[in-house]
């Protein structure tokens, strides 16, 4: 799998792509990190996204995902995924809040998705409105369901797990995921800058720690990811559960392969760092040959440093 793959001066590989395609979202979700993004307006058409995966897969890039903003708010979601798998890749996913996805499950698997995150933190309306500002839950759930219909393998639910608001609905969630064939992905709050003023962060702040312990002595079987910053998965009467603690984790730093690109065209190495982006828009819409768009992805690769280190 690691044939021809970029190393940064971390011996990290780099094997995966994460393209913010836009900052626009239809909900508003009050602990949102938005990607780790500078707020822009701007964003790229299909064929500059298709040509930015082009130079990520002649320097061994081996998965794409799709982010936002939600991605499903680009009318030309279908043409950009389409335009993207055209380049084989092993791996083209997206990750979305659902509200749409019940519109445009069919067509982006006919475009050549493979599979899809979808962020769910409750299954209750007043915990979802609270949460997002929208009363989207239904729309939300429908989506999921049609992304399992269509065969999108595996679908996963996000849940940002937080103390006081969905804490206790984590058992309700995982039996959701279970009677669907869906993993369930316990993603825990990272500080941001939309929910800082009230330290929201702080007061809901939630650990994984004790319930990892629970589960790894209930699980049928655990394994730990290499390449997908270690996070530990969960196996349990057929359900699979699935954890991401990014906080304060240097192990989590140590095992990162993603490169990340913004809504308007620059290489992002860190999702927690903005003071080292590589701009790449510009030279790709100058008509810059590829060796020398690879070169700007180099500088980007070069610029990678684990955002927490190991003492
Ligand atoms: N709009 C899409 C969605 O809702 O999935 C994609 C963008 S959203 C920024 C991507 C993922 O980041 C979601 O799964 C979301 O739950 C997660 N996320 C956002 N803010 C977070 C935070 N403060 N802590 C942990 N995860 C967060």
């Amino acid at each position: 799998m690691l044939k021809n793959v970029v190393k940064d001066k971390y011996k990290r590989p780099i094997i995966s792509l994460r393209i913010t395609i836009t900052n626009r979202c239809n909900e508003n979700c009050l602990y949102c990190h938005h990607d780790g993004m500078v707020s822009s307006k701007h964003e790229m058409t299909p064929d500059e996204l298709f040509t930015i995966s082009k130079i990520a897969k002649r320097i061994g890039v081996k998965k794409i995902r799709l982010s936002g903003g939600d991605p499903l708010v680009r009318k030309d979601i279908v043409e950009i995924v389409e335009k993207i798998a055209s380049l084989d890749f092993k791996d083209i996913s997206l990750t979305t809040n659902g509200v749409l996805l019940e519109k445009y499950a069919q067509g982006l698997k006919d475009a050549g998705l493979d599979r899809v995150n979808v962020s769910l933190d409750t299954l209750n309306r007043d915990t979802y409105k609270y949460v997002t500002s929208k009363d989207y839950l239904e729309k939300t759930k429908a989506g999921i369901l049609k992304a399992v219909e269509v065969g999108l393998y595996p679908v996963k639910i996000n849940m940002v797990v937080m103390k006081d608001i969905n804490d206790h609905e984590i058992k309700d969630m995982f039996k959701f995921c279970q009677e669907h064939g869906i993993i369930l992905q316990l993603i825990e709050l990272i500080e941001s800058e939309s929910c800082d003023d009230d330290d929201f962060s702080n007061k809901h702040h939630y650990s994984l720690d004790p319930l990892e312990e629970k589960l790894t002595n209930i699980s049928d079987e655990v394994h730990e990811r290499k390449f997908m910053q270690g996070r530990k998965k969960y196996y349990i009467n057929d359900g699979e559960i699935e954890i991401v603690k990014p906080v304060d984790n240097a192990k989590f730093c140590a095992s990162c392969s993603r490169l990340r690109i913004t809504p308007d065209g620059k290489i992002k190495p860190c999702l927690l760092r903005n003071d080292n982006l590589v701009e790449l828009i510009s030279h790709i819409r100058n008509g810059e040959s590829e060796e020398e768009l690879e070169e700007l992805f180099m500088k980007g690769i070069y610029n990678r440093e684990p955002f927490n280190k190991e003492d």
